[in-house]
């Protein structure tokens, strides 16, 4: 077999969709990734998932405070409006976060997947009208105007399908996330500290209810892309790790104890939901990141 590859590698002939070894590759083409990417921008942007739209309602139903009721309803208001009219839930459409997962078997043509992704995002956002929030540099700041480059983060998976999931972030939720290098002898007692502490500091600031995505374990940045990815997880599922599932229980009830209420101005819901993932880790270490979304949680996935 490889005699053969060589052979025909050299005489140019190999045909990289061939069966090897048992392997049957898939094309795709990348310019569908771009079209999904563009459809998912503005969709996302004028609709909630349904798992957003089902927590908001039992939180209607379940908010104590009166004004608090109030604001969820406004909200919910806020949501029916931008879909029906199609125009964005808010103002801050964010920065699009990507999650690629990449079929092993799968051969994409056209280009490159990573210009196809930065594409789309250039199309939703220019053909969406929706608002561009991207700085070329983080210093000199001058605006990107097609809210281009994405953030991606890939992986490859099993199988012959591409997986894109979408989630737009806005930034007044991302800049009261935080990192924890917790120590080992910190322990359950220390994630709980550190989770409910970052939720009391982001207070109205992060625009409550919010979705609070949790990284437990891995390094410093495997463990803030879980929080992130997190945040993707459909807010009423719980982890199917039976301790994981009891600290985001127990998490949403203290978060939703501090009082912030929607729109920070009190009440019953500070959080629609507490969603962990984790990752083996060091022994020398327990790193704990907190990604807080606002109740603008926008996630969105396409399988190809
Ligand atoms: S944090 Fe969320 S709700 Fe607040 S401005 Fe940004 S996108 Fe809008």
């Amino acid at each position: 077999m490889r005699k053969e590859f060589q052979k025909n590698y050299k005489q140019g002939c190999f045909d990289p969709c061939q069966q090897t070894e048992g392997i049957q590759l898939r094309d795709i083409q990348v310019k569908e990734i771009t079209e999904a990417v563009r459809d998912m921008c503005i969709q996302i942007n004028h609709s909630l998932s349904q798992d957003m739209c089902r927590v908001f309602q039992k939180a209607v139903n379940e908010e104590k405070s009166e004004l608090g009721k109030q604001v969820l309803s406004q909200l919910q208001e806020n949501l029916e409006i931008a879909e029906t009219d199609r125009i964005p839930i808010c103002q801050d459409t964010g920065m699009a976060v990507i999650f690629a997962e990449v079929g092993q078997e799968v051969h994409l043509t056209g280009g490159s997947l990573e210009e196809a992704i930065h594409e789309g995002v250039r199309r939703g956002y220019q053909e969406g009208y929706l608002r561009k929030s991207v700085v070329k540099d983080p210093i000199y700041r001058e605006n990107t105007k097609d809210n281009t480059p994405a953030v991606i983060h890939y992986s490859i998976t099993d199988g012959d399908k591409v997986k894109i999931t979408l989630a737009p972030k806005g930034f007044g939720s991302e800049n009261m996330s935080k990192i924890f290098m917790l120590k080992p002898a910190d322990g359950i007692e220390g994630v709980k500290k550190a989770i409910l502490s970052a939720v009391e500091e982001a207070g109205p600031n992060a625009c409550p209810p919010m979705v609070v995505g949790v990284g437990i374990g891995g390094t410093f940045e495997k463990c803030a892309i879980m929080a992130k990815q997190a945040l993707t997880r459909p807010a009423d599922q719980r982890s199917s790790i039976p301790y994981v599932k009891e600290l985001e229980e127990e998490m949403l009830s203290k978060i939703n104890q501090l009082g912030i209420g929607p729109g920070g101005l009190g009440g019953t819901t500070t959080a629609f939901a507490v969603n962990i993932n984790t990752y083996p880790t060091h022994i020398a270490g327990l790193p704990v990141a907190v990604n807080i979304c606002c109740h603008v949680n926008r996630h969105i996935s396409r399988i190809l």
